[in-house]
């Protein structure tokens, strides 16, 4: 049995790994594992968040809602937009892109991304037949090469993927750099196509400020968002968009109805209220970032790239190391970092860490020197 030629000529994703899989082949015990590796929120979900799952326990017999308007009414609050600018998914900002490409992709239209980026955007368009056409992100400077994106603009671009912070660089794109983008995408303003900018805002909350007011300008602007980082809910996978309502209104003829599972709802719902929580975690994470960055940046044989998020990318050309080889030096020390070589757009020598508690950050560090004899 042969699955549709998308399906045969797909590249798996990788997902960074977990700590189940790390304790049984490194025989290390559970609780000791460290994890670098997802990009999470290390200090676990909103009390609130318990308390309100806990509630809703008893009531998994029904049907979720299908038109979860409260919710949609606080991301709007929170994201400084109308409830009807808003899309939500069950699937995290995942279903979010997969629904974008259900929408709007037909065989052969093509997306554009700047390598290296987060590489499920094409995971989820390959599937429909939508065909990548490769930008740059530029390593030496860390900034997105804007004429590579402007040269891969053509009739045919249907969607574009700019991640900011860029995942894994951690760089953010400028709105001066959005706007040549944007105009080049839109017909109506002289452009060469209709396509929609994607503009994946997953760790906004970490960076300085939001691309939200850009809306009131283009309509061809589509915001990705997730609870699964500062917010601290990614087993819980809930994610959602901001963009033009008619857009939104589109996607939400085709999107998944019950997704969003009745415990996730009442979670995001009492996440998203707790603004001492989401101060505390964005407080919290920038200092592990400013401290492990700072640390690292002291060490000789690596460099590694400022982050406006909560993870960054180190580059160890010079440590006689690949990425597996480093890992796995990690992982023996019950350490989980993310291994880049799955990402397209760079080498095999770089590897990825996020945000711990101070705690386990200072071990990392500890086992990063002891590792390259720094
Ligand atoms: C984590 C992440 C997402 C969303 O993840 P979900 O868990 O599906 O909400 C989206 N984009 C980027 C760049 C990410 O790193």
């Amino acid at each position: 049995m042969k699955a549709r030629k998308a399906v045969e000529e797909i590249d798996p994703y990788v997902p960074g790994r977990s700590k189940e899989e790390i304790a049984q082949e490194f025989g290390v015990k559970k609780e000791d594992i460290i994890k670098l590796g997802s990009n999470e929120n290390p200090w676990g979900p909103s009390p609130k968040a318990l308390e309100a799952i806990k509630e809703e326990l008893n009531n998994i017999n029904r049907y979720p809602e299908s038109d979860v308007e409260l919710l949609k009414k606080e991301f709007a609050r929170y994201s400084n937009v109308k409830p009807e600018n808003i899309i939500i998914g069950g699937d995290g900002a995942d279903e979010i892109l997969d629904t974008l490409a259900k929408t709007f992709i037909e065989k052969g239209d093509e997306f554009i991304v700047p390598l290296p980026s987060y590489m499920y955007y094409e995971f989820l368009f390959k599937p429909y037949g939508a065909i990548p056409n490769y930008a740059k992100w530029n390593l030496e400077t860390n900034t997105l090469d804007l004429d590579s994106v402007l040269d891969a603009i053509n009739e045919k671009t249907k969607m574009l993927f700019l991640c900011s912070p860029n995942n894994p660089t951690g760089a953010l794109i400028t709105q001066d750099e959005f706007r040549p983008i944007l105009e080049k995408t839109n017909k109506s303003r002289g452009g060469v196509c209709d396509a929609i900018v994607v503009i994946d805002e997953a760790y906004v909350e970490y960076a300085e400020g939001t691309n939200v007011n850009l809306l009131e300008e283009y309509d061809n602007i589509f915001i990705i968002r997730t609870m699964s980082k500062v917010m601290g809910l990614a087993g819980m996978r809930i994610g959602y968009g901001i963009s033009s309502p008619e857009i939104i209104e589109y996607m939400h003829r085709i999107k998944p109805v019950f997704s969003l599972t009745k415990l996730s709802y009442v979670a995001a719902l009492a996440t998203i209220r707790d603004t001492e929580y989401i101060e505390e975690s964005i407080k919290k994470g920038i200092e592990s970032r400013e401290y492990l960055y700072n640390e690292i940046n002291k060490m000789k044989s690596v460099k590694v790239f400022k982050s406006y998020s909560n993870f960054m990318l180190i580059d160890i050309h010079n440590t006689g190391y690949t990425a597996a080889e480093l890992t796995r030096e990690f992982m023996k020390r019950g350490m989980i970092v993310r291994d880049c070589t799955s990402f397209k757009g760079i080498d095999e020598y770089y590897f990825r860490i996020s945000i711990c508690t101070l705690e386990e950050d200072k071990k990392f560090i500890e086992a990063m020197k002891d590792i390259l004899n720094e």
